[in-house]
């Protein structure tokens, strides 16, 4: 081992330790020079470590007055115990520091283009500057927790599916099409000018052709690309939990994937999740929710007034209702006077909310006192009003608000407006928002503590069951109408079995047939799906031809499959879990790039290395490619 190898990392260092030889090897996190002492705290991944210079020795003295923050160091010295009242309770290494007696600077640093030493009060610099010096912006504390976080998530997922007999399995990045939705990433050949590999969507037809080939049980945690616009929560590529599994139903898909989940919270984040998860039929949460992925960490549930609008005297629910629309509605509970009658005029808050989503407008009632008010309460009689109060749970301060359309716009609309409303009335809370006040309340804690020279030792955050509100959404149609391109498109891939019963209406009534395909959603975000997939070869090919896939055009783009299908394709099914939006869920950020080491910014650009970036001519040259 060199003199300057570490004997200890910057997190190890204890009470126990006190008296003997160690040395050192990390970054300066920060300095504090004094007329005699000089202290720096050394970090590492593993934590931080007090480092003390004293006068006496002049030379070491005067090359430790002399560090910045971020040089990276090995120091020797001794531990020591810190000076009565100088203890930290609130870090590990916090009852020791290292008297330094060699120190050896192994790499200068220059002034940073911003600090990486997260103070709690202390807003981070701005994230396009941190992006393009993500080296820098990898040694902050949190980054740092939520990659290894990452990697637990990894390990975790291993361990569980290894124990059940799964194999993990490559596959290519290099190849065809697979019809995931989204625009896929092409990449020329050089070999044959003109033609083009696509970067995986997603594994999806090398999965179902493994199960053919006889690979019972894969799995692989798997780099997808899509070329879509992205939005808060998307990366052009991103990672899947992907897996598939032969001679399975429905159900044995989901224990798997329950069993899985409840391992990862409680090693993760030591929280129990109770199974089953509650499985939801999509026409119902679109129903009670107006979404597929529905926030169930609070109520609001939308509820059908059809019959009561049609029933009242306002011209715009009966002409709804006489034009086959329907009238639902939600009870925002106590929000009556958090909602001024001119904020719910058209373009205010909430009715802009409901426009976005193809309503033609909001309308709404309160009830104060113990009476509804607001400009349409007059064409409701007595009667009505009393149905209105019960079936929506009315009582004083609360504020209904109703859309009158189709059935998918309401449904739409009045989900928009549940989420929004859920956020700012505050109904559930996010768990990081908890630990930021309870880990600022226990700062406080132990900065009292240190005033009154005593030690606090700051409790940790713990997560709670009641954070995640986690389920399954099943029956999906199969099919949805694309109104632009005039065809029948499908809801999750083309691959995906229609349920057995609906089978015979696949070309009368292919809007009737459902799809055995399920969803995971948690909080309101789909963190997986998958399918039990069509494993008939006659199947497929109706399906393909449902779609609008002519028989040559369907050999052409997966004569392969339909082939493969027709040796023996063994029933077969399985999903992709989000492992990035897992993480950020289990990490505590809303903010995807966070639990990702090297990502694009939210134009898909590296700023780092700067990709995408221009080629040599001779490269285009070579992939007889003209710009
Ligand atoms: N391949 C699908 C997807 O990426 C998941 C699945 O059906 O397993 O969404």
């Amino acid at each position: 081992m060199a003199e300057w190898q570490r004997t200890h990392t910057c997190g190890e260092l204890r009470e126990a330790h006190v008296g003997q030889p160690a040395t050192l090897n990390g970054w300066v996190l920060t300095t504090r020079n004094y007329n005699d002492q000089v202290f720096i705290d050394l970090r590492d991944r593993f934590g931080f470590t007090q480092v003390v210079f004293e006068a006496d020795d002049q030379d070491l003295f005067a090359a430790a007055n002399k560090l910045g923050r971020e040089t990276c160091l090995s120091v020797r010295g001794t531990v020591r115990r810190r000076l009565p009242g100088k203890e930290r309770a609130d870090i590990p290494t916090g009852l020791v520091e290292l008297k330094a007696e060699r120190l050896e600077v192994l790499n200068a640093c220059p002034p940073l283009p911003f600090t990486v030493t997260e103070f709690p009060d202390e807003e981070l610099a701005n994230e396009d500057l941190r992006l393009q010096y993500r080296y820098l912006d990898l040694r902050r504390r949190s980054l740092q927790q939520i990659l290894t976080l990452r990697h637990r998530v990894c390990k975790v997922i291993r361990d569980y599916l290894d124990a059940r007999n799964f194999l993990e399995i490559e596959t290519p990045l290099l190849g065809k099409s697979t019809p995931e939705g989204a625009r896929d990433y092409l990449v020329p050949s050089r070999v044959f000018p003109g033609e083009f590999y696509a970067l995986p969507q997603s594994p999806q037809l090398y999965k179902q052709l493994l199960m053919i080939a006889g690979y019972d049980r894969y799995f692989q945690i798997a780099k997808c690309l899509r070329d879509e616009d992205l939005r808060a929560d998307r990366q052009p590529e991103f990672t899947q939990l992907d897996l598939e599994m032969a001679f399975v139903e429905r159900d044995d898909v989901l224990t798997l994937i329950e069993g899985l989940v409840k391992d990862l919270f409680e090693k993760c984040l030591g929280v129990t999740i109770q199974l089953p998860f509650p499985r939801l039929q999509y026409a119902d949460a679109i129903a009670r929710y107006g979404s597929d992925k529905p926030d169930l960490r609070f109520g609001m549930e939308i509820a059908d007034v059809t019959d009561l609008a049609a029933a009242s005297e306002f011209g715009v629910f009966k002409d709804a209702v006489a034009g086959g629309g329907v009238v639902r509605a939600v009870n925002a509970k106590g929000a009556a006077g958090k909602y001024s009658n001119t904020a719910l005029r058209p373009g205010g808050e909430l009715p802009k909310i409901a426009e976005t989503f193809g309503a033609k407008g909001l309308a709404w009632m309160k009830y104060e006192g113990e009476k509804f008010t607001g400009s349409i309460e007059k064409f409701f009689p007595d009667p009505l009003k009393a149905e209105l109060k019960a079936r929506l749970g009315v009582g004083p301060g609360d504020l209904v608000l109703f859309v009158a359309d189709n059935p998918s716009v309401a449904a739409a609309a009045l989900g928009a407006l549940r989420s929004h409303l859920g956020a700012a009335l505050k109904l559930y809370r996010n768990w990081w928002e908890e630990r930021a006040e309870h880990d600022a309340a226990e700062e406080a804690k132990v900065k009292d503590a240190a005033r009154r020279k005593q030690a606090y030792t700051p409790q940790p955050f713990r997560a709670r069951p009641e954070h995640f509100r986690l389920a399954w959404v099943v029956d999906f149609p199969m099919f949805t109408w694309d109104a632009e391109e005039q065809r029948w498109a499908a809801i999750h891939h083309p691959f995906t079995s229609p349920a057995d019963e609906d089978l015979p209406h696949l070309e009368s009534d292919p809007g009737r047939v459902r799809a055995k395909a399920y969803d995971l959603v948690l909080n309101g975000y789909e963190v997986g799906g998958g399918s039990i997939r069509i494993h008939r070869p006659d199947v497929q090919a109706r399906v393909f031809a449902r779609l609008g896939m002519g028989e040559e055009d369907a050999r052409a783009r997966f004569g392969f499959l339909l082939d493969a299908l027709k040796s023996g394709a063994p029933p077969h099914g399985g999903i992709a879990l989000g492992v990035d939006r897992l993480c950020m869920i289990l990490g505590g950020t809303t903010n995807i790039r966070d639990v990702i080491a090297f990502p694009k910014n939210q134009k898909a650009r590296d700023l780092m290395t700067g990709a995408p970036a221009p080629v040599e001519p001779r490269q285009l040259k070579d992939l007889g490619i003209r710009i």
